[in-house]
């Protein structure tokens, strides 16, 4: 029997899983060994086993429809994409990554493409789900971090859930969630969602908003933390927040969001209240027209508070995907150049130096749905897709 350490490729709790084969039969199991989920699986990743056959599977390269060596596609596909660098240049290829890939693979093909290749045109399909998360980060930061843990919702006094319904789509961590409550059931859990989502079954306060006003509850939230005189020193010397926030009062919140204002009025207690409190956030957040803006809201009332950098406290905004958090770390997307290094003259000429290239790219590339649109009016002409929509694992499309 072989046995192999590996991780879920589904949701983005990251569970470890313990892969066996035995007799040719493979086997999962949760890996209890693995901070992320210690042992547990939720049903999809206990069913990783029954997905593993070869049917429908791509085994061998193809060139043009047919089979071909390794050698010979590599050849290929080097040639092609020369071919048309040189032609056109190298704004003229593009590769589309994934959250399903390998931190390593990232590093490696966002190496390639900004070092190599010398264009920024790199980037996943995590920008249509994370970039709101992103964007909220570095804004409030100067960097792209999660500044939170899975101990932190486990050891937080209040864990409030927005735009997430983690019992179904991070349902380990939900699992952990509803363990902590029931080993310390003093621990408030408020969930804001317009709808009431299997996540509101361990909910002692569920916010039903109008769908689009939770940055409103949030701005509120900052305002009714100024009312209260407890906003921390270090956030009161950047008032910009603080002033947009003026005038949203309970009041204007309750009817803003469509709650009754007891509701609003109560929550705010309870932020106020909680030594430590923690907002996990997702898609609901996230995939929005001013997601950017809600995800600094969140963030916003965190450092207000002082509720943050501290154990069981803090934004944490869950991911979506497997490695989506990966492709971050080491460049993965086309607005950022490596390890979470910018197109600044001082990141470049150290990015240069350490990869040794003299065709660094310069400036950021096409962001994914630019990315779409160049390829649609002709000014791409090949793209490599890599570990999206999973029937093709690894595809260099040209045009
Ligand atoms: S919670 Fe997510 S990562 Fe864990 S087993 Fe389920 S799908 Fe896989």
């Amino acid at each position: 029997m072989t046995e192999t350490k590996t991780t879920c490729p589904y949701c983005g709790v990251g569970c470890g899983v313990l892969a066996r084969v035995k007799d040719g039969i493979v086997s999962v199991q949760g890996d209890e060994q693995h901070p992320a989920n210690f042992g547990r699986l939720c049903v999809k990743g206990a069913s990783l086993a029954e997905t593993t056959g070869l049917e429908g599977r791509l085994l061998h390269p193809q060139l043009d429809g047919e089979r071909v060596s390794w050698p010979q596609a590599l050849t290929a596909a080097g040639e092609r994409l020369r071919a048309i660098i040189e032609q056109y240049g190298p704004q003229a290829v593009a590769f589309y990554a994934s959250g399903q890939l390998l931190t390593e693979d990232y590093y490696a093909a966002n190496k390639l493409m900004k070092g190599f290749i010398g264009a920024g045109n790199i980037d996943t399909n995590s920008r249509l789900c994370m970039s709101s998360a992103v964007t909220g980060y570095k804004r409030a930061f100067g960097a792209d971090v999660v500044p939170c843990s899975y101990e932190d919702v486990e050891g937080s006094d209040l864990v409030i859930l927005v735009g997430s319904n983690a019992a179904w789509a991070h349902p380990v961590l939900y699992q952990r969630l509803v363990q902590a409550k029931q080993n310390r059931p003093e621990m408030k859990v408020v969930v804001i969602d317009p709808r009431r989502t299997a996540t509101c079954d361990i909910a002692d306060r569920h916010l039903a908003i109008a769908p689009g006003t939770d940055g409103g509850l949030f701005v509120g939230l900052l305002h009714a933390l100024a009312e209260h005189g407890i906003v921390d020193e270090r956030y009161a010397d950047t008032p910009a927040a603080l002033a947009a926030a003026e005038g949203w009062t309970v009041e204007k919140v309750a009817d803003f969001c469509g709650l009754p204002q007891n509701d609003v009025q109560a929550f705010y207690q309870e932020f106020i209240a909680a030594p430590r409190a923690i907002t996990l956030y997702t898609m609901g957040i996230n995939q929005s027209s001013s997601g950017s803006d809600k995800c600094n809201a969140i963030i916003n009332v965190h450092l207000a508070s002082g509720k943050f950098a501290r154990e069981g406290c803090g934004p944490f905004s869950l991911t979506g995907q497997p490695n989506a958090m990966g492709g971050r770390e080491v460049g993965g997307l086309a607005t950022m150049l490596a390890a979470h290094m910018n197109f600044e003259p001082a990141d470049l000429a150290r990015v240069a130096r350490f990869w040794g290239s003299e065709r660094l790219a310069q400036t950021p590339g096409l962001m994914a749905v630019d990315l779409f649109s160049a390829i649609g009016r002709g000014e791409v002409k090949a793209v490599w897709i890599m570990g999206t929509n999973r029937q093709c694992r690894c595809r260099i499309a040209m045009r």
